[in-house]
């Protein structure tokens, strides 16, 4: 299997010479938290496979619930056609999202949910009189791939190397307390949003934007924001009262708030004792569109969902001759697998069982984690929720980054993978993201090895 795969598959985001480089692991099995390869080795997913998991791989219930389905039908299409499982679980995803979240437009993953949500606030202005919307993001976000995705996110790379097909977008610093410019706090071993000395000037920032592009008369109509923690941008956490603020400010001028939840929804990124739906509910922020994905089927099947508002509903509704029609939508529109998969994990994550669970895990990354300040290279370590980065510097005392070129975040995580536990870096930030299945045992076996592993390749 693994020379099959080096002779055919590209895989995404990879520099394939690397990849040929080394036999491939291949993935035989999982069961729960755990994966198998095809040589019998086993593995703790410790970064629920790329964020997509919640409740374990082969969980009993999901299982069932897509075998259900399956005996009746895996696929018809949404132009034209209903179906059960996705109006269930529309309805399902409305009641729990709360806010002024009416609607829900289906996709595939989280780029394409993303691509709908700015389809419809560009469309939605337009038809209010605006000739050039305007989106604002945070530096460094990460929304997704797809075109119109990477143009709302701020990622340099992505921008050089595509930067002809993009449209232009606004950025404003993300709050980063650990390397905030504002922050006036020496290093401690501690998360910097704990023992930061500013006055909020990130704040101050977001508002600066937004009165600025008003007086160039080119306003900005669309708050592009992840919830409590940025992912692929690094795990960059915010400070309590962050996001109400910025949000806020965006709504004093008018602008749309476009959550992308595709990382936090569904319990991953929550406040202690907030509820546990979706992050945006930790600060009582109730957006005009959310993204959902990674998480929505469990992690089992490609499916994606914008939530949005009965405002921008009614904006695309019309005579048939008016073609005020959203023109937007895919093959696999609305898919009854995924949308079977998503109600058995919504039923999953409702249950006392998982809530408990995850109150487990939250504690049990909490205690383990502080283990790790006693390794020089440990520069910053923040969690939100079930959400853990660790950033890995030179020395502490200095927050030193390492060289991307020396691939300190990538060597830690392949000695991880050694000792038989699987993430993936971002850059130098370790991402540890168990599923909600996990044991305190198996937390603390993911964190000792991460404390090895940084021990056996850094020091
Ligand atoms: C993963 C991710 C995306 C993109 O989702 P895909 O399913 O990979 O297209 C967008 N936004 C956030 C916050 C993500 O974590």
């Amino acid at each position: 299997m693994a020379l099959l795969d080096q002779e055919y598959v590209w895989h995404p985001f990879t520099q394939m010479k690397d990849w040929l480089r080394a036999e491939p692991i291949v993935i035989v099995r999982g069961k729960g938290a755990w994966l198998w390869d095809a040589r019998g080795r086993s593995y703790l997913d410790a970064n629920s496979s790329i964020w997509t998991n919640l409740h374990g791989h082969q969980h009993p219930v999901l299982n069932r619930a897509i075998g259900r389905q399956l005996k009746k039908i895996s696929h018809s299409s949404a132009l034209g056609l209903a179906n059960e499982p996705a109006s269930l679980l529309a309805e399902r995803l409305v009641r729990s999202a709360g806010g002024d979240l009416r609607k829900v437009f289906y996709s595939d993953d989280g780029s394409t949910a993303m691509e709908v949500a700015l389809k419809l606030s560009h469309e939605y202005w337009r038809r209010a009189g605006v000739k050039r919307p305007l989106f604002l993001s945070l530096g460094g976000a990460y929304h997704g791939d797809t075109v119109g995705a990477v143009s709302l996110g701020h990622i340099d790379i992505f921008h050089k190397t595509y930067g002809p097909l993009l449209f232009e977008t606004e950025q404003v610093m993300a709050p980063y307390c650990y390397r905030c410019p504002f922050n006036r706090a020496k290093p401690e071993r501690a998360d910097a949003r704990n023992y930061r000395k500013c006055r909020w000037e990130c704040i101050g920032e977001v508002e600066k934007k937004f009165a600025r592009a008003k007086r160039s008369r080119r306003a900005i109509t669309g708050f592009v924001v992840e919830p409590l923690i940025q992912g692929a941008a690094g795990m960059i956490p915010q400070p309590e009262g962050w996001l109400q603020r910025a949000s806020q400010i965006a709504r004093s001028y008018q602008a749309h708030i476009i959550a992308d939840e595709v990382m936090t929804a569904f319990g991953r990124a929550v406040w202690p004792g907030g509820p546990g739906f979706l992050a945006c509910q930790s600060e009582g922020v109730s957006p005009d569109f959310t993204a959902l994905a990674k998480g929505l089927t469990g992690g089992y099947l490609p499916m994606a969902a914008t939530l949005t508002t009965q405002a921008v509903f009614d904006a695309f509704l019309g005579e048939y001759e008016e073609f005020k029609t959203f023109f937007h939508g895919h093959s696999y529109t609305a898919n009854q697998l995924g949308a079977a998969a998503g109600l058995a994990s919504l039923d999953l994550l409702a249950s006392a069982k998982s809530a408990a669970a995850r109150t487990a895990i939250g504690h049990a990354l909490e205690r383990e984690l502080q283990r790790l300040w006693v390794n020089p290279t440990v520069g910053d370590i923040r969690r939100v929720g079930l959400v853990a980065g660790v950033e890995l510097v030179k020395e502490w005392r200095t927050r030193e980054p390492f060289d991307l070129r020396e691939r300190a975040g990538i060597r830690v995580c392949q000695e991880m993978a050694r000792q038989g536990v699987l993430t993936r870096p971002i850059g130098n930030v370790v991402v540890l993201m168990p599923p909600y299945c996990t044991t305190p045992n198996e937390i603390r076996k993911i964190v000792q090895t991460l404390s090895a592993a940084i021990h056996d390749i850094l020091s």
